[in-house]
């Protein structure tokens, strides 16, 4: 089976679940988008209204910067492959609940060993704790890295929401840090391409 059959059938499950109470107000289901080949996978928390509306992950206004900052390091969209820890909307944008993270992650595994990455990139608090399994303080730990299941290297960095509350460009600021961010995964981008490349 190829990579593109074996998602297929990931979203046609996806599509039909009810397993949790999020499909009750559910538009459409958003379970993520990009290139199955990506070595590198971006990984948020939940759709909001734009996402739930139009089924793509990333769409909305934080999407939006999520896609500058990729594109500030020459990274398209569609070469990496962006999802989210739960695929329908949680009301009112709330964070996921631990219980409903559990039972929708079962999906983003089965979507992480169908493209099998390198890195895993997540984006704000829930993504990351769901990998490390402990409560973490996004602040202190983003732009560190921690080793997952299989040597996958898990790369947190801020939200783009909380960017978006957060404007400032000075230094230190969660913009600049994101800027120091992205340009480390810029390099490892450019690395496991070329490790690819060599065989
Ligand atoms: S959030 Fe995940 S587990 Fe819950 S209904 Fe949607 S697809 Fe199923």
């Amino acid at each position: 089976m190829t990579k593109k059959e074996m998602m297929d059938i990931i979203v046609e499950r996806i599509k039909n679940c009810k397993a949790c109470p999020l499909h009750e107000n559910r538009t459409n289901v958003v379970p993520g988008e990009g290139n199955l080949d990506s070595p590198i996978m971006f990984v948020g928390e939940g759709p909001g209204e734009d996402e739930d509306l139009s089924g793509r992950p990333f769409v909305g206004r934080a999407g939006q910067l999520l896609t500058k900052i990729l594109e500030s390091v020459n990274i398209k969209r569609e070469d990496v492959y962006i999802t989210n820890i739960v695929k329908c909307r949680p009301p009112n944008n709330r964070t996921p609940t631990k219980e409903e993270a559990s039972i929708c992650s079962h999906y983003l595994f089965a979507q992480i060993e169908v493209i099998n990455p390198r890195m895993i990139v997540t984006l704000g608090k829930p993504a990351l704790e769901l990998f490390l399994g402990k409560s973490v303080a996004i602040t202190k730990v983003r732009g560190n890295e921690f080793e997952w299941k299989g040597g996958i290297i898990i790369f947190p960095m801020f939200h783009p929401s909380y960017l978006l509350r957060n404007p400032s460009k000075a230094k230190g600021s969660p913009k600049d840090l994101t800027w120091q961010d992205i340009k480390r995964v810029r390099k490892y981008y450019d690395q496991f391409l070329k490790e690819r490349e060599n065989g």
